[in-house]
């Protein structure tokens, strides 16, 4: 079934009969990594609940051809995305604010640095700062690479939390903004929200929560009596979060939220241009074109669940959690870098242990596990799937900390690299 003719030679000068196509795609896809197994992590959130799954697909297929860039043609779509944001805002502890979905957390992080910049230069500071932890997130930097922002990194503490200190030590009069992370993706460790709005409160500064990883799984954290400590809107000094629905909210990709405590903040976002022969251009966020199906999925994935869907769901998680945390602390020589506050963490070597973790991670991926490598060790993300793995994941790892030898293979690295070698990157 392989076609001799692929699209990287241009277009085939005749049309490929379509199951022609989807057979080739399918062979193309057969050592792409399996996520439904329970053996992979970060790059999906299966919720492994085939209800969500046809509803998901039924919604998403229905939507697929609606542009939700003009929501005044598509007055459900404008619909969905008002009572999203509405629901959003009350999840993360908010009264009446407002926000946008985005198409991600990288695009939601890029609107909050820019409301921060415009806040700024009202004030009249021309190239404006921000302060986070070196643990923030990549997107913050990318954000700031394209604002022209600057970007002050601050060490941790002794529990991989931000030093508080050292976010206060960094602050100068081009500050605008200072960003705490809940959890942060390296550690699952929430940043101590609560000192760093506080701090940003009293310097009159803007307080951004990246809750991109925990906003659709903490509220239900908490709900099921896990410690969590408060990281949201109820914190006074935080005047933005992002949060993703495509993480563990269990909505396919392309869908995260930005949610402002004032109003006034959101309305920075707003691009407005009237002087086009093709008329009045408004739109809030980056995207033009905006797909329909992860909006509609997102209303319909809501709608379904509720807060007994997604405590259910974070009970699952949690379960998964503490069987992997088990998993580790059973195997001499291994150890959670820093005990987590939600379902991320990362472990490696316990100190002065001679366990090789490169051996360890290769044995892991040779017997189907797809653990990706931090410089620190290895990183695991759990979703409800996971508490099916628990017992296969133990006796793995004692097997790969035993057993396990350097394979020589090349780590697949944590990004996008399309164009001239797609064979060699990963997307994350
Ligand atoms: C995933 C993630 C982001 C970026 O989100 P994308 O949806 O990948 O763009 C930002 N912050 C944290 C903590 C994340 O885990």
């Amino acid at each position: 079934m392989t076609a001799e003719h692929t699209l990287a030679d241009g277009l085939a000068a005749s049309s490929q009969p379509v199951d022609d196509v989807l057979a080739e795609i399918a062979e193309m896809r057969v050592d792409d990594l399996d996520w439904r197994g329970g053996r992979a992590f970060s790059l999906v959130y299966n919720s492994d609940d085939a209800d969500l799954a046809r509803l998901e697909h039924s919604v998403a297929d229905s939507f697929l051809h609606e542009n939700a860039l003009n929501p005044l043609r598509y007055r459900t779509l404008l619909r969905m995305e008002i009572e999203l944001i509405e629901a959003a805002q009350r999840l993360l502890g908010g009264t009446a604010g407002s926000g946008s979905l985005s198409s991600g957390g990288t695009e939601s992080i890029f609107l909050a640095v820019y409301t921060a910049r415009e806040w700024a230069r009202e004030r009249g500071i021309e190239r404006p700062r921000i302060v986070t932890a070196e643990t923030a997130h990549p997107a913050f930097a990318k954000a700031c690479h394209y604002l022209d922002v600057d970007q002050t990194r601050v060490s941790l503490g002794g529990d991989g939390r931000v030093d508080v200190d050292a976010v206060l030590a960094a602050v100068d009069a081009a500050t605008c903004l200072l960003v705490a992370s809940a959890p942060c993706y390296p550690y699952g460790v929430v940043d101590p929200v609560a000192d760093i709005a506080a701090a940003a409160q009293e310097r009159d500064l803007l307080c951004h929560v990246d809750a991109c990883l925990g906003g659709w799984l903490l509220p239900f954290w908490e709900r099921i009596g896990r410690p969590v400590e408060p990281w949201d809107f109820r914190v006074e000094g935080v005047t933005s979060i992002s949060a993703d629905i495509h993480k563990y909210g269990y909505v396919f990709k392309g869908v995260s939220t930005i949610q402002y405590r004032d109003p006034a903040m959101a309305k920075r976002q707003l691009f407005w241009f009237e002087d086009w022969p093709g008329g009045l251009y408004a739109s809030q966020t980056t995207a033009g074109t905006r797909p329909a199906p992860p909006i509609a999925a997102a209303w319909a994935v809501l709608s379904h669940l509720g807060y007994e869907g997604y405590e259910r769901l974070a009970r699952r998680v949690a379960t998964a959690t503490d069987g992997f945390l088990a998993a580790i602390a059973a195997v001499d020589g291994l150890a959670v870098t820093y005990p987590p506050d939600m379902s991320v963490f990362e472990f490696g070597p316990e100190e002065g242990s001679e366990v090789d973790i490169v051996a360890v991670a290769d044995h892991m991926d040779a017997t189907g596990w797809a653990l990706d490598r931090q410089p620190g060790g290895l990183h695991v993300m759990l979703s409800p799937g996971h508490d099916r793995a628990v017992n296969q994941f133990a006796a793995d790892l004692a097997d790969a900390v035993a057993n396990g030898t350097r394979s020589g293979a090349a780590a697949v690295p944590y990004a996008s690299v399309p164009g001239s070698n797609p064979g060699s990157a990963a997307s994350g």
